[in-house]
């Protein structure tokens, strides 16, 4: 980010770089820009030791175009109005890439989560949502937030039990909050959503000719060499989909303090609990130390995935870089310096802005499975397995052949909640996908698959807008 611009301004300027490329009237694209609604609150906690401590605190509704709005809450010493009032305006955008219909939003709890104990954090998130509940702030309907950085299901769960609480009896009360455990309204298959979005995405960009053609890769992902920096959630998820699924060889993985090296490629869980036994990534067994970490990013490869922090690859790394792919699993991982070096060398830059949108999508599933009231794949999972072995008993019959054991329980099974969950995942990653590339293609001058992430969303959100009219 450029030190003459806030966060939120920068937001605006690649909104507004992507926004030539589209035919809106300028109004609706400064609505559009606009944040809606901003809750700024004070509220006093009392500390264990009876101090009383005044929390600083945000909610941020920046589109009201579809309800509910959505976005996470973060607890960190660094929220501030503009940084909540950015990330909201990001995820109306993923929004709406991704087609999931809410509006963004987005809170920050102004606080050092490991600084409190466990009932400080759930004191200061009580309030916070009692306050959300009387400004009208948080609903199934109006608001629903999720986990970000600093919380988790532990907190999610504290939320729906207030928000129950003050409201009794709203039957669809379990949906005011996503990022909930399973055993609170959760849903199966969240926690490698956002890997497995990645791996999705990628996937589908590398099964399209006119990408590879132009990188000089041959298509699909078989035996494509994949450096991942970040062992955590997201990057854990991402490679070990990439070597299950993609039969790709993820040949380095990076952390904080150092990168390893395979040519002939690493195993995530391996490399994970070996780093849990060590305390470090290095001297895992077969590989070479990269005792720089950095210098991962910039190994030949064909795929290069940074799942850790912002701002890692920029305009002075970003020459050195070889991959001829860049999957942005973490937020804000490439600078806008870095997007001009791929312009000029030819490197895809597959954008954050949806490629990281699994936990959304899945967050979306696990408010539909609340509005519902009833487990995905409770319905029709017996009646598939049943109706399934009678197709393949008469196959067999009819054949004189009987099926490999392992075939048959294959197709004989039906559906649980984590296959459909999966399923719903890869639609939306592969139609978003096709989405942007499209837009891509069809406009020569869009400089890059970021813009034309962001020329796909305004168009979605902007039709919204002037089909609904203005009111009154
Ligand atoms: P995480 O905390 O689980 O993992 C991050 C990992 O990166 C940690 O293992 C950490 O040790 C490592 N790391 C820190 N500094 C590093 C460095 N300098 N070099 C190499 N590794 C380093 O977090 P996460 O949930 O996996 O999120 C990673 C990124 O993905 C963040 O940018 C986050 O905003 C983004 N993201 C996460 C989700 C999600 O569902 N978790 C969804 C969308 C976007």
């Amino acid at each position: 980010m450029s030190a003459e611009y806030s966060f939120f301004e920068s937001v605006g300027t690649s909104f507004d770089k992507a926004a030539k490329f589209t035919k809106w009237d300028p109004g609706i694209l400064e609505q559009i820009k606009a944040c809606n609604s901003v809750l700024r609150m004070r509220y006093p906690v009392k500390m264990d030791d009876g101090h009383i401590e005044v929390i600083e605190a945000y909610r941020v509704q920046h589109s009201h175009h579809k309800a509910p709005c959505k976005g996470g809450i973060r607890f960190s010493t660094e929220v501030n109005q503009d940084e909540v009032m950015a990330l909201a305006a990001l995820m109306t955008y993923k929004c709406a890439i991704v087609n999931v219909p809410f509006g963004g939003g987005k809170g920050g709890i102004k606080i050092d989560p490991r600084k409190h104990s466990a009932y400080e954090l759930e004191k200061i998130t009580r309030r916070y949502t009692s306050e959300l509940v009387k400004k009208n702030f948080i609903g199934p309907g109006i608001d629903v937030p999720a986990p970000d950085y600093g919380t988790g299901e532990r907190e999610m769960a504290w939320i729906v039990d207030t928000y129950t609480t003050l409201k009794p009896g709203e039957i669809d009360g379990y949906g005011c909050v996503t990022g909930k455990p399973i055993s609170q309204g959760g849903v199966r298959g969240r926690k490698e959503a956002t890997g497995l979005g990645v791996f999705f995405g990628v996937r589908e960009v590398c099964s399209m000719p006119e990408v590879m053609d132009k990188i000089g890769l041959p298509l699909g992902l078989e035996g494509k060499t994949v450096v991942v920096q970040g062992l955590g959630n997201v990057g854990y998820h991402s490679a070990k989909f990439f070597r299950e699924k993609g039969n790709c060889k993820v040949i380095a993985i990076a952390e904080y303090e150092g990168a390893i090296y395979n040519e002939n490629g690493l195993n995530e869980e391996e490399v994970f609990q070996h780093r849990k036994a060590t305390g470090s990534i290095l001297n895992f067994p077969g590989a070479t130390n990269i005792t720089n970490s950095k210098e991962a990013l910039e190994l030949p490869c064909d795929i290069l995935i940074p799942a850790a922090l912002e701002n890692v690859i920029n305009g002075e790394n970003a020459d050195r870089i070889k991959a001829k792919i860049i999957g942005e699993a973490a937020n804000g991982p490439c600078t806008p310096e870095a997007d001009e070096v791929f312009a000029k060398k030819g490197i895809v830059c597959v954008p954050d802005m949806y490629l990281n949108a699994g936990g959304v999508t899945v967050s979306y599933f696990e408010w539909l499975k609340n509005l519902s009231h009833v487990r995905y794949g409770r319905m029709e999972k017996r009646f598939t397995e049943n109706m399934n072995a009678r197709i393949l008993n008469q196959m067999e019959e009819l054949s004189g052949k009987n099926m490999a054991e392992a075939e048959r329980k294959a197709i004989m099974h039906g559906p649980d909640e984590v296959d459909l969950v999966h399923s719903g995942l890869e639609e939306t990653m592969v139609q978003a996908t096709r989405e942007i590339i499209e837009c891509w293609h069809k406009n020569p001058e869009i400089p890059d698959m970021r813009s034309a992430a962001y020329v796909v969303a305004i168009n979605k959100v902007a039709t919204s807008y002037s089909e609904l009219g203005i009111f009154p």
